[in-house]
């Protein structure tokens, strides 16, 4: 049988706009989905899930139209249904479980999930009251997903909880990199809100290891432990000629000043130079959500990637959307050189085209470049989207702290204990750029660990 189809905006319509792609179900649609579900006692959907969300026990009660609790089974693994159900990569993990999906095609759960997110946003239900307070201090790093989760389990804790952000608006990549058409922003601000009930405190515009230490925090300020979530925010380059041309942003830049800056809105000062064309170097989550955006800028737009669409590193839901929206892919490219017009504005990426030989290191076939294929693709802005590192900031500024060679910290997996006492970290500070899941786990089991330490320092 086939999985119930979920509205969207049409192509041709949503390529202008930035308002929200797919549409979700309706109740209807909800319950006839959600009656898929064979409700399998080895659940092995459960088995997909990083945090292992009780998968067939919602979908139980999504189908008896017990929202509540089925919002209350979800929050048991999960504190953020809405952002989950809209940006995790379902297909490799529970979905990909999913026994529907061995001869046809498995329950959207998902979409499922986001159902219930929503639900308990547009039904304002209170998930958990303040805890009585504990008389502890923590305070966390970094207002993305991972801080977010650690922040919630330890207030729900009673711990006096503090988050601070670098920048003016909290949600991490969620806001200022995940456009509004695949996230609304307002998704995002409800949950931090959701977390202000509960007690949790933000102070933004603060730049740990600038604005303050953590040894300032832990020595002067009385917090007795921290959780670094602070993210992969720092951008890679290609360094190839040209990347310090005008008209050439990292994929973080040029998505920050569209979704957080405003620069997608007439009504905002933010500019954003796009021209005519924009070649977007890069092939995963990141690529696509650059080029849809400058796509809906006005641009006609190129994804420019050195290996197959098979090897696409981006969700599959994502390339599909983009090549609907009308975006080119140049497949087995990549940019040798980016050149300028005399005024040093970018006028056009110079491309190799490469064919896949034997596979590398990351189990994918490396690409070899064709001898003698190199041609030009006349653009006015490149996008650079093809990874990003930890800041080291914090490991600079912090003494005990250590990190390993691509400037990720070294934890212990099982505690997210850092190298130095009192100090815990997860999500893509630790792992590197991965996603809004395993950096919600991460944060989750550090949590855990910080009430732990804390309550045997007590004794
Ligand atoms: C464009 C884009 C699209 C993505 N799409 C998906 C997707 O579809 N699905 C998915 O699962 N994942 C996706 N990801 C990845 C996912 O967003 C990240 O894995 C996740 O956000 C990591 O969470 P985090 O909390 O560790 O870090 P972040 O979300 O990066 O949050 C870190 C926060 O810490 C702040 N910070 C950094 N340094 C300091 C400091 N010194 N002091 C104070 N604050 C600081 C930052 O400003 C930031 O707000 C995408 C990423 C990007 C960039
Ligand atoms: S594997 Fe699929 S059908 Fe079985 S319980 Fe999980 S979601 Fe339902």
């Amino acid at each position: 049988m086939k999985r119930t189809p979920i509205g969207e905006q049409a192509p041709d319509e949503r390529n202008k706009n930035f308002n929200e792609v797919c549409l979700g179900y309706t109740e209807e649609q909800m319950i006839e989905e959600a009656s898929r579900c064979l409700q399998c006692k080895t659940r092995p959907c459960v088995d997909g899930c990083p945090v292992a969300i009780k998968i067939p026990e919602f979908i139980l009660h999504l189908r008896n139209k017990e929202y509540d609790l089925a919002s209350r089974k979800i929050a048991e693994d999960s504190a953020l249904p809405a952002v989950c159900g809209r940006v995790c990569p379902q297909e490799t993990q529970c979905e990909e479980l999913c026994v529907l999906g061995k001869k046809g095609e498995a329950v959207a759960i998902g979409k499922l999930e986001r159902f219930v997110g929503d639900w308990t946003r547009d039904n304002k239900y209170k998930l958990a009251d303040p805890a009585k307070p504990n008389q502890h201090k923590v305070a966390v790093i970094g207002s993305g997903p991972a801080g977010l989760t650690c922040a919630g389990d330890l207030a729900k804790l009673g711990y006096d909880i503090t988050v601070f952000e670098a920048l003016h608006k909290t949600g991490g990549v969620l806001v200022y990199g995940i456009p509004e058409f695949r996230l609304p922003n307002t998704v995002v601000e409800y949950e931090i809100e959701n977390l202000k009930t509960l007690g949790v405190k933000f102070e933004t515009n603060v730049i740990i290891g600038r604005t303050v230490t953590i040894d300032q925090l832990m020595n002067e300020e009385g917090f007795e432990a921290v959780f670094i979530g602070s993210g992969a925010g720092l951008p890679m380059f290609m360094n190839i000629p040209g990347e310090d041309l005008n008209g050439v942003y990292s994929a973080n830049e040029f998505l920050t000043r569209s979704n957080l800056m405003g620069a997608y809105d007439d009504s905002f000062d933010t500019p954003i130079r796009v021209g005519k064309r924009v070649a977007v170097v890069g092939g995963g989550n990141v690529a696509m959500d650059a080029a849809r955006t400058a796509k809906r800028l006005g641009a006609m737009t190129y994804i420019v990637y050195r290996r197959s669409e098979k090897e696409l590193p981006a969700r599959v839901e994502e390339v599909h959307h983009a090549q609907e929206e009308g975006i080119e892919f140049h497949m087995l490219t990549n940019p040798t050189e980016i050149l300028g017009d005399d005024k040093g504005w970018v006028r056009a990426i110079r491309c190799i085209r490469m064919e896949l030989g034997e596979p590398d290191d990351s189990g994918r076939r490396r690409p070899v470049p064709v001898k003698g294929s190199e041609y030009e693709i006349g653009v006015d802005t490149v996008v650079i989207a093809i990874g990003t590192s930890p800041n080291p900031l914090i490991s600079q500024t912090t003494p005990g702290i250590e990190i390993n060679k691509w400037k990720a910290l070294i934890i212990d997996e099982t505690t997210g204990k850092t190298t130095r006492e009192g100090v815990y970290a997860g999500g893509d500070a630790v792992s590197g750029s991965a996603t809004v899941i395993l950096a919600m786990g991460a944060a989750r089991t550090a949590a855990k660990a910080i009430d732990e330490y804390i309550r045997n320092k007590k004794k």
